[in-house]
């Protein structure tokens, strides 16, 4: 009888401690990503709003649930709830961030890899410093900044005579096939 008092004592104590946000129920939050050791007061304060902004949405959300609206988590714009994507793999069985917000984040992500698909281009057609290193550190234990200057620039005259080489030899095919047909 005394270890089961015990427990519901502490269970209670435990939600009481989690509703208040007490220091005990931070902590414990906290073991789960850092070492008890690692903890520090100031973590506990940054936790401890992080909930407390955490829990005023989750509670803002609720109330406009009643009234079938949500609240988009980039522009903070209230709509219908039915002008949400449909998504059953989250909570609410829609997704939390406006049609809006959600294509400007998709363009935005493509722009991006455009961008690195363009720069890529340009640094291996110029045989830019960038792309020598990283040809040179590709494969071995030597970083980009470790590679002196004087072999990044033995190895683009390397790499310039094969691009040569095999334009010549990809002319010369085609040369071939003019002739035989
Ligand atoms: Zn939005």
């Amino acid at each position: 009888m005394g270890s089961d008092k015990r427990t519901e004592y502490k269970r209670k104590y435990r939600a009481e401690a989690r509703r208040l946000l007490k220091d005990s129920y931070i902590k414990r939050c906290l073991k789960q990503k850092f070492k008890a050791s690692e903890i520090t007061e100031k973590m506990i304060i940054e936790c401890r709003k992080s909930i407390k902004k955490s829990r005023r949405r989750r509670d803002e959300l609720e109330k406009l649930r009643t009234i079938g609206k949500c609240k988009c988590r980039t522009c903070h714009k209230i709509d219908c709830i039915g002008n949400f994507t449909q998504d059953k793999s989250k909570k609410y069985g829609h997704r939390q961030v406006c049609p809006q917000c959600e294509s400007k984040r998709i363009n935005g992500r493509q722009g991006a890899k455009e961008y690195t698909k363009k720069y890529n281009k340009k640094i291996k057609e110029n045989l830019e410093d960038v792309y020598v290193r990283m040809v040179l550190s590709s494969g071995s234990i030597l970083k980009r900044g470790d590679i002196p200057q004087e072999l990044v620039g033995a190895k683009r005259q390397q790499l310039l005579i094969e691009r040569i080489t095999k334009e010549s030899w990809n002319e010369k095919r085609t040369n071939k096939r003019l002739w035989e047909f």
